[in-house]
């Protein structure tokens, strides 16, 4: 089959290579449309510690089952069209054990320690293969994984109904947050450096928009997500929150990176700080949320190449210029 792999970091090469067989508990997908995520461009610097090399990267993704396994349960059969979560957890670690498999101490994940979905074919658990509805394109199915992050942050930051959360960070997981706090009844406002994508933010149910947080009418939100990963984007989040407010991590920064933050004020104003890390039970509701459209993801894809055009498209993400960018893994 045709791969873009990953054989050490910095290179890309698009090239044939065997076919994946089912293990017995494993169907073989047909991919269809495979997004790209800013983990991919850390796997590709060499800068996603847990990613062995060579490696066909890709956890984003859609595709038909064509081959299975013999323990696979037979309402899995070929033909089926799936979205996939590519989350491998052990299951025997404490934390695996305590029902947070996502903080596995042995975490896998197709895509980013096993070769993934920028192929035409790909050998995952049956168990985590999801069944799109019929009505739902390969497009929006690769959209579900990104969403059921999402899905998971907002869990942690518990929203109420007319509360004002402050969104830093206008690209592809800006904007579904936009829409599920939106949706959940916050007051969403959103700050992002480039402002073309401030319209579709304001399309998908900002109330308010601006570059800078400085640009806002005002400041004093319940809640505040950066969705950057980077300091200066975490320091103006901490500021524009009110007393008693709750700051989420949900942009991935650099491991080394280091915030500075008022001690004083965490205790003084009751500052509630929560991370969030991938999935977690989350990505049926995820793909329920995008088949009833509450998260438009055709609104948030903004480019598709083919296959063979891999690194073209990295460049188009690297760009900033981009929303999500897909593989048509069929081209
Ligand atoms: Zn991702
Ligand atoms: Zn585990």
């Amino acid at each position: 089959m045709r791969a873009a792999q990953i054989p050490t970091p910095g290179e890309i090469t698009i090239s044939d290579v065997p076919d994946p067989k089912p293990l017995p508990h494993e169907v073989v997908v047909e991919v269809a449309r495979t997004g790209i995520c800013g983990t991919d461009i850390h796997i590709l610097a060499g800068e996603f510690a847990p990613t062995p090399y060579p490696i066909i990267p890709g956890h984003e993704f859609s595709g038909t089952v064509v081959a299975r396994g013999s323990e696979v349960p037979a309402d899995l059969a070929d033909g089926t069209r799936v979205a996939v979560d590519p989350s491998l957890y052990c299951g025997h670690c404490a934390y695996c054990r305590a029902g947070r498999g996502n903080l596995c101490e042995n975490w896998n994940a197709v895509g980013d320690t096993v070769d993934g979905a920028f192929a035409q074919y790909v050998s995952v658990p049956a168990d985590n293969c999801y069944v799109m509805p019929d009505g739902m394109s390969f497009a929006q199915g690769a959209f579900v994984e990104p969403v059921s992050c999402a899905v998971h942050g907002v869990r942690r930051l518990g929203v109420e109904a007319g509360e004002r959360i402050l969104i830093l960070g206008a690209g592809s997981m800006g904007l579904v947050l936009t829409q599920l706090l939106n949706a959940a009844g916050a007051q969403v406002t959103v700050v992002d450096m480039v402002a073309d994508k401030l319209t579709t933010a304001e399309k998908l149910g900002a109330v308010e928009t601006a570059t800078s947080t400085s640009g806002l009418s005002r400041l004093g939100f319940d809640a505040a997500v950066d969705v950057t990963g980077a300091v200066p984007a975490v320091h103006d989040a901490f500021d524009a929150l009110g007393r008693g407010g709750r700051l989420q991590i949900f942009g991935v920064a650099p491991a080394e990176s280091r915030i500075e933050l008022s001690p004083f004020r965490i205790y003084n104003d009751e500052i509630t700080i929560v991370g969030t890390m991938a999935v977690l039970n989350s990505f049926a509701p995820a793909l329920d949320l995008v088949a009833r459209r509450v998260v438009d993801a055709d609104a948030i894809l903004s480019h598709t190449f083919g296959l063979g055009e891999f690194a073209e498209a990295i460049d188009m993400v690297k760009s900033g210029g981009s929303l999500k960018v897909q593989i048509d893994t069929r081209q």
